[in-house]
């Protein structure tokens, strides 16, 4: 009997969740077994036109990975959309738009005069910034076109399921894998990763205490951090009441704390507005009376970069979108 057909393709991302399918280790060897992988531009010489030769649907499932910045990112998710039974966004950027959604602060403008023009580290006194045409002795090259705005995948085709991490975890892969070759799959639409938030599965979490009050805000490499003590109470940011669960708690684990990188559970409609709200609830003495104007100020002053710290993972996928410039 013929395997299911497998693809992989890779987008707008740092080849971070490349990498978490080759951490799949002896894994992997099942997977092969059990499918035929037909793109994987990373690790296999398949091209385009292969899978532009293939029948709408041939392939039964396509993970792609990362945002859509790109026209070719977007011409290439809608031709895997139309050769797919099924699409699997595969980790934040192509769930939430991840960190290279951050992008949405700038334009395209911005970024390139930022990048080629302005940074310390640029030598290019002719200001020459990448076009989509160049003319050279040789012919034409060309370059895809690049989009003010970064688009999270279901910004752009349809997806019917998101596995979530940056990177997404080995057992979630196996996971989702096995329930896709088994045909065991949710309703779809679903986040192939468990519904209870991090702070109901951290080890932290059983000895928080009932109120925490964050009397000023640090930053990790500013203290010595507790690794039994719960970040929010040591005076340090951390997405937990906001973010999904299923990581193997992998940021707390190394005594950092979570950046927010699953995403928000299912009843959470802005994972940024959601973490914003935890922690303002928390902000503050105890006796909300006893904190001046000024100095409720100069505790939120310490919080270093606001937009990026709640939106790090999110910000294409949030009631926000874009800054609008
Ligand atoms: S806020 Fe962070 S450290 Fe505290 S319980 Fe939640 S996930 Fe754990
Ligand atoms: S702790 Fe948070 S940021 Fe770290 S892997 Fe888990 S969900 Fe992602």
């Amino acid at each position: 009997m013929a395997k299911p057909k497998v693809a992989f393709y890779w987008c707008a991302s740092c080849g971070g969740c490349e990498e978490a399918v080759v951490d799949l280790n002896e894994d992997i060897l099942k997977v092969v077994e059990a499918v035929d992988i037909v793109f994987w531009p990373v690790a296999l010489d398949f091209k385009k036109k292969d899978v532009e030769a293939m029948k709408d649907r041939e392939i039964a499932v396509s993970f792609i990975n990362g945002a859509i910045r790109t026209k070719e990112q977007e011409e290439m998710v809608k031709l895997f959309r139309r050769k797919s039974g099924l699409i699997v966004a595969f980790g934040s950027c192509a769930h939430l738009g991840g960190i290279p959604g951050l992008a949405n602060f700038w334009n395209k403008d911005t970024i390139f005069t930022r990048a080629y023009k302005t940074v310390p580290s640029i030598a290019n006194p002719e200001g020459i910034v990448p076009q989509q045409k160049t003319e050279v002795p040789e012919g034409e090259l060309t370059l895809p076109e690049f989009y003010d705005t970064v688009k999270t995948l279901d910004q752009t085709i349809d997806v019917d399921y998101y596995l979530p991490g940056c990177a997404p975890p080995p057992d979630l892969i196996v996971n989702a894998v096995t329930a896709i070759l088994e045909g065991k799959l949710p309703e779809k639409g679903a986040v192939l990763a468990p519904e209870k938030s991090l702070c109901d599965t951290c080890p932290r979490g059983e000895k928080k205490p009932e109120k925490i009050s964050m009397k000023e805000i640090k930053r990790p490499h500013e203290i010595m951090i507790d690794p039994e003590k719960c970040f929010l109470e040591q005076g340090i940011i951390c997405l937990g009441p906001a973010t999904r669960s299923g990581c193997g708690e992998r940021c707390i684990n190394a005594n950092m704390p979570c950046r927010g990188c699953f995403g928000p559970n299912k009843e959470v409609t802005d994972q940024g507005a959601k973490g914003l709200s935890a922690i303002a609830s928390i902000l503050g003495v105890e006796d909300e009376e006893k904190m001046s104007e000024e100095d409720m100020q100069k505790l939120i002053d310490q919080i270093v970069d606001p937009a990026g710290t709640f939106y790090r993972f999110s910000l294409p996928s949030s009631l926000l979108r874009r800054k609008k410039l």
